[in-house]
């Protein structure tokens, strides 16, 4: 097992697909200069496994059948290409750095994801002396085609936004889909770094939990796996039935799958890629002309990269208790709190929303944001035991959009508001005139 210094382990994080592979690309590219192998990887991070201060194991059950199904479909389509997905249950930083030495100090590559934790492994495999690349890829405009530095972006998503619009970025067209791999490393060095990593326990469950099927994202059908085959489908039919027109008008709907996009599950573990749904809307703009509508959901996506560029500006300042304000920080009542996880806090409109997400993995934007507002503003929790919650539970959960919109509704990130309360009353006569949600969720109507 000689000069085995020719070769690339591609450590996929939250990009299982094969489309717009801008650092997959980037892997083979190295692959091949080196003249050798690449070994696709995936790491169960036992990190999930671990109890949060608020009482709940960080990572729940619909999140790992929901990334199961996603690893499934990846690895068959590398099978298919004479490849293959290696798994692995352990810390990333120290799995991989077991798995590049083995290989004979072979060189890691894979995304960058801008997040304390995802920046730490980083750091450690280097430190620990693994040879390691990291591309940029999960935003919709590329890092160089800012009319700013990344970390310079501006607080405000409204003057962000003004600012692209001024200077005319356009979101980065997808990579060239790929017709080949490189080949796997020779099988006795395949058995060597599987040996390597064996000492780790194999039999964390990648989930078996199946959604309650009166959400609104019932991804136990088949056309909703979570897989990049269906990702892609489902954008596909969207687009063709004209979805896009009617976005803007049904965006704050509560119940069904037509209301809004639904992408944001497979975003979330790169099943899908932003810049893949929005090449879909451009070429759907094309063909049946630009609506407010259509624009709307470059928009909402356009949130998504804004909380991206937040993360490059203020790090760990984002996970404070007080955020990027000078406020005392917040307080925390635990009963309130495990009322408000359980959906039992008296309050139909919220119960509904809380059951919904824990029976399901998924919920609308409009109740999150209520859901996140009372916890806040009626219950005087700490915004981060909320977070924390939604982590467990969101199919979708993304380090980024969830800490920025956590953030956010606290009144200490990036909002020009700093009291951004939601009535609830208010809230449920409004989006839920006829109670039928709160029937459906909670079995009463409110108030
Ligand atoms: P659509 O309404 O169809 O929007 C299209 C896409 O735009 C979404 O898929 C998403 O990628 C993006 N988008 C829309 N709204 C937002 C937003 N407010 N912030 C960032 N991106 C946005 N979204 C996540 O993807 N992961 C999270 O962990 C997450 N946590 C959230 C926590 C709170 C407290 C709140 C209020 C919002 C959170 N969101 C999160 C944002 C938003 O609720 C979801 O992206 C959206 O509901 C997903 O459904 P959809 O794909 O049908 O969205």
């Amino acid at each position: 097992m000689s000069n085995r210094t020719c070769g690339v382990i591609y450590w996929f994080r939250c990009d299982l697909r094969l489309h717009d592979p801008v650092a997959l690309a980037h892997a083979i590219n190295r692959a091949q200069s080196l003249g050798g192998w690449l070994l696709p990887v995936f790491v169960h991070d036992l990190r999930g496994q671990a109890m949060t201060p608020w009482g709940f194991e960080r990572v729940g059950p619909y999140r790992r059948a929901w990334l199961g199904m996603a690893l499934q479909d990846l690895q068959s389509q590398l099978r298919e290409l004479g490849s293959d997905l290696i798994q692995a249950w352990g810390h990333p930083a120290q799995v991989l750095s077991d798995w590049a030495q083995v290989l004979g100090q072979a060189l890691v590559v894979c995304e960058d994801i801008a997040a304390p934790e995802e920046l730490g492994d980083i750091a450690s495999l280097r430190q620990g002396g693994t040879k390691v690349e990291t591309v940029w890829q999960s935003s919709l405009m590329a890092p160089l085609s800012l009319p700013f530095e990344p970390a310079q972006v501006p607080d405000l998503f409204t003057s962000f936004r003004q600012k692209l619009h001024h200077s005319s970025v356009a979101p980065t067209l997808p990579a060239q889909n790929l017709r080949a791999l490189p080949p796997l490393p020779p099988t006795a060095w395949l058995e060597a770094a599987q040996a390597a990593v064996g000492r780790v326990p194999r039999d964390l469950p990648t989930g078996q939990a199946r959604p309650d099927p009166r959400g609104a994202f019932a991804w136990d059908q088949a056309a909703l796996h979570g897989g990049e085959r269906a990702a892609l489908a489902h954008l596909a039919q969207y687009v063709k039935r004209g979805l896009p027109h009617s976005y803007k008008a049904t965006r704050n709907g509560l119940m069904g799958l037509d209301y809004s996009s639904k992408w944001s599950p497979w975003l979330a573990t790169g099943a899908l890629s932003a810049r893949t749904a929005w090449a879909a809307i451009d070429g759907f703009e094309s063909a049946q002309g630009r609506s407010d509508s259509s624009q709307w959901l470059l928009f909402e996506l356009l949130w998504r990269d804004h909380f991206r560029w937040l993360h490059q500006k203020h790090g760990v300042r984002l996970y404070g208790a007080r955020g990027l304000g000078s406020a005392p920080a917040p307080k925390h009542h635990e009963g309130a709190f495990e009322r408000w996880r359980r959906g039992q806090t008296g309050q139909a409109w919220i119960d509904a929303g809380m059951r919904e997400l824990a029976a399901t993995g998924y919920l609308s934007n409009r109740m999150r944001q209520n859901v996140a507002s009372y916890l806040i503003h009626d219950l005087d929790c700490d915004w981060r035991a909320g977070a924390a919650w939604f982590e467990h539970c969101l199919i979708d959960f993304d380090v980024y959009s969830n800490q920025g919109n956590w953030l956010y509704l606290s009144g200490r990130g990036t909002d020009a508001r700093a009291n951004r309360r939601f009535n609830p009353v208010v809230q449920a006569q409004q989006y839920d005139p006829d109670g039928s949600y709160r029937r459906t969720w909670a079995g009463a109507k409110d108030q």
